[in-house]
């Protein structure tokens, strides 16, 4: 018999193409009349329309987001917020920018919406990571989930194949670590699986084709469930592996996840049979942790920690800091098997 709690979201989610054009009646709907806006330096060119969108409603743009939510990039945006009376944010982009309208809300209480244009699922969950100096911290706190996303398609046409590459394959872990997490429940693994099938269908047609409308829809949809999987579910060693290795070598995030998922996977396998199943049953293939690892090289993923920055020497440090801190993982974790499992990683062998 199944025993399970399960939590539902309170984010509003209207999702298609071309729904960027409800911005205006989505701000109104929440009483905000003097939304600013949040992109990354790249982004402001596809931030400025929506504040034409906006027209009166728009107060200003704050188009200096980064990655991994640095505390005083947030303090000089809540500075701005409070000059231009601003009455809410909307963030237009990928994790870092959306991690800067959660970080100015849980300083402000001020409501957020957000026009996603990533795979990496941060506007569904109610996590705040933050770094100040090189330490990076996370929190869940119920108070940082968006009040509205809109996923528009049309957004995610013009991301580069390599970074919808990872960026996709980012949201596959959320979905993989959902199917073993301690707390899932069965909603939150028949997303996850429905992710896994999503992404691994439209992933190769994007980088093949990435304008193809359709399989942006397709991965998009997924990397929706993926981050509502991450906002319901506790995650294990693969989250925990990436966050120490971002924080610690200032890693790039979603490039860091596709290589160290295979590596997670093959560790876990043994002890989660029927998350394993699930993955196969998306990849089509024998075993979850080299249909993972195919899967990712095919698409011209990094597969080597080494050619993101890594240095070798901080492998052991890394490893202490992974099994410092006690977490739940389908299989119990001790230091020398996280040390081999960097290793491979680092050096891009096959996690088998
Ligand atoms: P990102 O937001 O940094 O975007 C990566 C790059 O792609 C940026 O230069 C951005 O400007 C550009 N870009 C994004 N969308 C584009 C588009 N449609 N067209 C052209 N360029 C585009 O990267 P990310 O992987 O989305 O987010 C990573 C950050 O999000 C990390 O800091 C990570 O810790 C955080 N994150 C948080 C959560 C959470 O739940 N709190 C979940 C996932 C990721």
């Amino acid at each position: 018999m199944k025993t399970f709690v399960h939590r539902g979201q309170i984010t509003k989610v209207v999702f298609g193409s071309g729904t960027r054009s409800r911005i205006p009646e989505e701000a109104d709907a929440l009483g905000c009349h003097r939304v600013l806006i949040l992109c990354t330096p790249g982004q402001a060119d596809q931030a400025a329309p929506i504040r034409d969108l906006l027209g009166a409603a728009a107060v200003g743009t704050f188009a200096e987001a980064a990655a991994h939510t640095p505390v005083e990039v947030t303090e000089k945006a809540v500075a701005y917020a409070g000059t231009v009376g601003a009455d809410s944010v909307l963030a237009v982009g990928g994790g870092s920018t959306v991690g800067l309208g959660k970080a100015i809300a849980v300083r402000t209480g001020l409501p957020q919406l957000a026009l996603p244009t990533t795979y990496a699922g941060s506007e569904m969950t109610p996590i705040l990571g933050e770094t100040e100096g090189r330490r990076k911290t996370t929190r869940r706190l119920p108070d940082v989930l968006l009040d509205t996303v809109v996923y528009d398609v049309d957004l995610t046409l013009t991301l580069p194949v390599e970074i919808s590459v990872v960026s996709g394959i980012n949201a596959m872990a959320h979905a993989v670590e959902t199917l073993y997490a301690q707390d899932r429940d069965p909603i939150a693994f028949l997303m996850a699986g429905e992710a896994l099938d999503s992404l691994t269908r439209s992933l190769p047609v994007i980088a093949r084709r990435p304008d193809d409308a359709e399989a942006r829809a397709d991965a998009l949809y997924g990397a929706w469930l993926a981050g509502t999987c991450l906002g319901t579910v506790g995650m294990a060693l693969h989250h925990k592996v990436c966050h120490v290795l971002g924080g610690t070598f200032g890693l790039p995030h979603a490039e860091t996840h596709a290589v160290v998922l295979p590596h997670v996977v093959a560790y876990n396998g043994p002890a989660a049979p029927e998350a394993m199943a699930r993955i196969m049953q998306a990849l089509s293939g024998d075993d979850a942790a080299s249909g993972l690892f195919d899967f990712a090289g095919r698409l011209g993923a990094p597969r080597a920690l080494r050619d993101l920055g890594m240095p070798e020497s901080g492998i052991e440090q890394a490893a202490e800091l992974i099994v410092r801190d006690g977490y739940w993982n389908p299989r119990p974790v001790d230091r020398a098997a996280v040390r081999a499992l960097l290793s491979r990683a680092w050096a891009g062998r096959t996690p088998w």
